[in-house]
């Protein structure tokens, strides 16, 4: 179970391209896909179940921000999931984690990014 703090930490709103989304807490629906959090691209909503650990709270979250820029952008890889052999980790997941470690480690190229014109 996520603490009171990470999730209040957690932003309620993202701007992606043209787009306003959502971030919202939901529990039940999210426990009945038997997902962390999910991306509704009609209402340009992202659930997040609270039931996940703390440090697992961010790479949800991150992961499910990559959906939404994927669905915003039209870029179809980024939309939704392919499972390999029954695997359901695909460059999504992956690309999730790495880019959170790299955020982590290295907040200097993040300013930069953030400021440069
Ligand atoms: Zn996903």
């Amino acid at each position: 179970m996520a603490s009171k703090a990470a999730l209040q930490r957690m932003p309620t709103k993202t701007k992606i391209g043209p787009y306003n989304w959502n971030i919202q807490e939901d529990t039940q629906m999210a426990y009945e896909f038997g997902f962390w959090g999910y991306t509704v691209n009609k209402s340009k909503t992202i659930k997040i179940d609270d039931r996940q650990s703390d440090t697992e709270l961010p790479q949800t979250f991150l992961h499910e921000i990559l959906h939404a820029i994927g669905l915003s952008y039209e870029i179809s890889s980024f939309g939704s999931h392919t499972v390999e052999e029954g695997n359901p980790t695909d460059d999504l997941d992956r690309i999730a984690s790495a880019l959170l470690m790299w955020i982590r480690d290295n907040p200097e190229a993040v300013k930069y990014l953030q400021s440069a014109e």
